[in-house]
């Protein structure tokens, strides 16, 4: 009798784990059961940890206690349930392993260390009780040791782990188990007879938990939100991705970071659909417009093989560098930036937009990212530990691999001495200011061209043109030769 203990896979279908736990299920083969009754012994469970809700920021929470109520939905609408459980998972599962009766726990891989760590104990705590356990690859199409180099080593540069990635087939996303595989009432009401310390019943809310209510306006956090943005955008977006994904005011990505990264919908699921999409592609054009988007998920599943390889990832750089990076300390800078009160228009928007939506677009995390970095001089790891409270899509590979990009400390890094300018990257990307004046409200009368020139203006200028406004807190020029030249004596250039 499995066990299958779901963690950030929140999803019936596309799910790997669930669906060898139930093969590995039996059905009640003597009766001729309905569709829809569940009459298995396939149980499943979610623990709630309190170590990683403490780390997780309220819009994280709140997404994932949407999914989890809209998981339950679906194993009750099946006539089964989902066990859901409060504590350390390392006592939990087992816990709940024994007292239901199992002899298998099937969960699916986090190449995270926490994670990975948690999942040793609980290994040998159900190895201790004579429990069989098996994890499984499924939050990628290509697990991470897969795709390795001719030395048999993990891919440091993208380009060539995205031409071997490309040709891969994932295979189909399986289907979600059968409702006849599915614990029944009277297991279930075995189940709950045990009367297990930790076994919950109602969802909690975020109150239950101590969580405070997202300040953000946070995307739906269910299935069903999830499969409706990945087929709307496959049936028309897809085929100007790439010609419009960095236009921020036209907000043309997909927006399935944060279902990726809870599992709310499965990476097999989402890559057929692209193919699907490629496939009925109306010109070359949109094809190679699908393809790029291909190319994006691509980098999801580069930095998953990079973390699995390098678990110290989100607080140490993959990058050597002779000496130690001089990075600034100014709590005064630090907040302006989280503020969104740099007095550059461009971040200033993003790090709003990341306050409001609990999200920002792609190339404005690579501005504010490159300004904490490099105007600011201030450590990459302060970001990232802002943008895991912030953001609802935070994954640590992404995200670590992200910061580490701008800050020219990781692999296939952006090059130390090329400094985005926050002034022509709003040019650039933004030329109307549509976005800008969308997140920065003293900026909304502003004519787009004197917003671009905000750090040329007089202070009697920018008092006259918008005074709620700050001027900018440094100079970009200045600030960017000393990055080169910090990053030079760290390389022992000099
Ligand atoms: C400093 C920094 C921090 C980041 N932090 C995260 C994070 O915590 N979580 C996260 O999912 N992404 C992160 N990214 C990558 C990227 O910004 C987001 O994945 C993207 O903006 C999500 O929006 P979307 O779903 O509309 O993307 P789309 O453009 O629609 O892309 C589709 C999917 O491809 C994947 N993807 C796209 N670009 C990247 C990328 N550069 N790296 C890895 N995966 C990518 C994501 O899963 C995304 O949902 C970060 C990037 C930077 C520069």
């Amino acid at each position: 009798m499995p066990l299958h203990w779901h963690r950030r896979d929140l999803r019936p279908a596309d799910n790997v784990g669930l669906a060898a736990a139930a093969d590995a299920a039996t059905d009640d083969a003597g009766t001729d059961a309905p569709d829809e009754r569940a009459d298995g012994d396939l149980l499943a469970l979610f623990v709630l940890d309190d170590a990683l809700l403490a780390h997780a920021g309220p819009p994280r929470v709140a997404f994932m206690l949407e999914a989890l109520a809209e998981l339950r939905g679906w194993y009750r609408d099946h006539g089964s349930d989902l066990l859901l459980a409060h504590g350390d998972p390392r006592e939990v599962v087992p816990e709940v392993a024994v007292a239901s009766d199992v002899d298998l726990v099937t969960w699916n891989r986090d190449y995270s260390k926490i994670a990975r760590e948690r999942d040793s104990a609980v290994r040998r705590e159900l190895a201790d009780r004579e429990i069989d356990r098996a994890s499984y690859d499924d939050a990628v199409c290509h697990a991470p040791g897969s795709i390795l180099t001719s030395e048999g080593e993990h891919y440091s540069v993208f380009s060539y782990y995205w031409r071997k990635w490309a040709e891969r087939d994932p295979g189909e996303p399986p289907a979600a188990p059968d409702a006849d595989r599915l614990a029944s009432p009277d297991r279930l009401a075995a189940v709950e007879a045990a009367k297990l310390r930790n076994l919950d019943d109602p969802i909690p809310g975020l109150d239950d938990l101590g969580v405070p209510e997202p300040t953000a306006d946070v995307q739906p956090g269910t299935r069903a939100d999830g499969l409706d943005r990945l087929h709307q955008f496959c049936d028309g977006p897809i085929y100007e991705y790439d010609d419009r994904r960095d236009d921020p005011a036209a907000a043309a990505t997909s927006r399935l970071s944060p279902h990726l990264s809870f599992g709310t919908l499965g990476p097999r699921e989402v890559h057929a659909a692209v193919e699907a999409a490629k496939a009925d592609a109306p010109d070359d054009d949109a094809r190679e417009n699908s393809e790029e988007y291909r190319r994006q998920l691509c980098w999801r599943e580069f930095y998953a093989q990079v973390l699995a390889d390098n678990p110290d990832m989100p607080t140490t750089p993959l990058k050597d560098f002779q000496n130690p990076i001089e990075w600034r300390d100014d709590p005064e800078a630090l907040q302006a930036w989280k503020d969104g009160k740099t007095g550059f228009p461009i971040v200033d928007a993003g790090m709003r937009q990341l306050r409001e939506e609990a999200f920002m677009h792609n190339r404005l995390r690579m501005i504010v990212a490159s300004f904490l970095t490099k105007d600011l001089l201030l450590d990459w790891r302060e970001g990232l530990a802002w943008f895991r409270e912030r953001l609802v899509d935070h994954d640590p590979a992404n995200d670590a691999g992200g910061w580490q990009w701008a800050a020219s400390v990781g692999v296939d890094a952006q090059p130390y001495f090329r400094v985005f300018n926050p002034v022509t990257q709003g040019e650039r990307h933004d030329p109307d200011a549509e976005y800008i004046r969308r997140y920065v409200p003293e900026l909304r009368d502003v004519e787009p061209d004197v917003i671009h020139d905000w750090s040329e203006l007089s202070p009697t200028q920018r008092q006259r043109t918008a005074p709620a406004y700050p001027a900018p807190i440094v100079d970009h020029a200045e600030r960017r030769e000393e990055a080169i030249a910090t990053f030079e004596r760290a390389r022992g250039d000099e």
